[in-house]
């Protein structure tokens, strides 16, 4: 059974993708950094938790040796603030942490077994705004985390083989605690991409940027 993880899958369109992905029949593990949260979320969906907080490299570093197990990898977790880019405290160095470093760094964990058992697939949440030709619009260093989020995504396909895949998904304005409740679509419609991407078969797409199964620009 092929093992994923998912990581901020205690709610939202993370915990709609690890739904998804118990259905497809894959060992799911939902990383949560609130154990409360992230254990009753886990019994609800009869899914693994473990505690993974982004922002905290040493909670990183002790995931290290199950990250290393994992077939499926999908960067989830995030936060949006609406705070200034040069006014807006920590909110910065907290947003590329959790957003592109510690993904950065669950790749690495992950990329030696998935390179010794010639099977990965890593699929990063990202955001049109985080895109620049959107023109980055919206929540500055949200922005700026996405941009690297998909830059990092596009550079790392160039230095994979064939049988990892990685690639870039928008989920579309979703219904969550950061989509609000005007949001035009559910968690399971802004989770179907990134299913589909975490499951994509040998001849998939990588290196890519979509949004409703389709390619859209960086
Ligand atoms: P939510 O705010 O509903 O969920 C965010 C998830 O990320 C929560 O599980 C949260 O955990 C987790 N998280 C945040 N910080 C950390 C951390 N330090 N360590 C571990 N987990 C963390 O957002 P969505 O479900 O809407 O967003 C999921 C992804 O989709 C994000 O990457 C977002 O940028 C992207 N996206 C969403 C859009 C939307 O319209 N909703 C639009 C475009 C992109 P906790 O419960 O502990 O806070």
């Amino acid at each position: 059974m092929k093992q994923a993880l998912i990581t901020g899958g205690n709610r939202g369109i993370g915990k709609a993708i690890a739904a998804g992905l118990r259905d497809a029949g894959l060992h799911v593990i939902i990383g949560a950094r609130d154990p409360d949260q992230g254990r009753a979320a886990a019994a609800e969906l009869g899914v693994t938790y473990k505690r993974l907080d982004l922002a905290d490299p040493t909670s990183i570093n002790e995931a290290r040796p199950w990250v290393g197990q994992l077939d499926v990898l999908v960067n989830n977790a995030g936060i949006l603030e609406e705070v200034p880019l040069f006014d807006g405290g920590t909110n910065f160095e907290r947003s590329l942490q959790t957003m592109l470093q510690a993904p950065y760094e669950l790749i690495r964990a992950a990329l030696p077994g998935m390179k010794a058992s010639a099977y990965g697939r890593i699929v990063n949440v990202s955001s049109d705004w985080g895109s620049f030709a959107e023109g980055l619009g919206g929540g500055g260093a949200y922005a700026v985390a996405k941009a690297g989020l998909n830059a990092l995504t596009l550079r790392a396909a160039q230095d994979l083989p064939a049988t990892i895949k990685i690639n870039a998904m928008c989920p579309g304005w979703v219904k969550t605690r950061m989509g609000g409740a005007s949001a035009t679509r559910s968690p399971e419609e802004g989770a179907d991409t990134a299913i589909w991407l975490a499951t994509l078969p040998h001849t998939g797409p990588t290196g890519g940027f979509f949004r409703d199964r389709q390619p859209i620009d960086w």
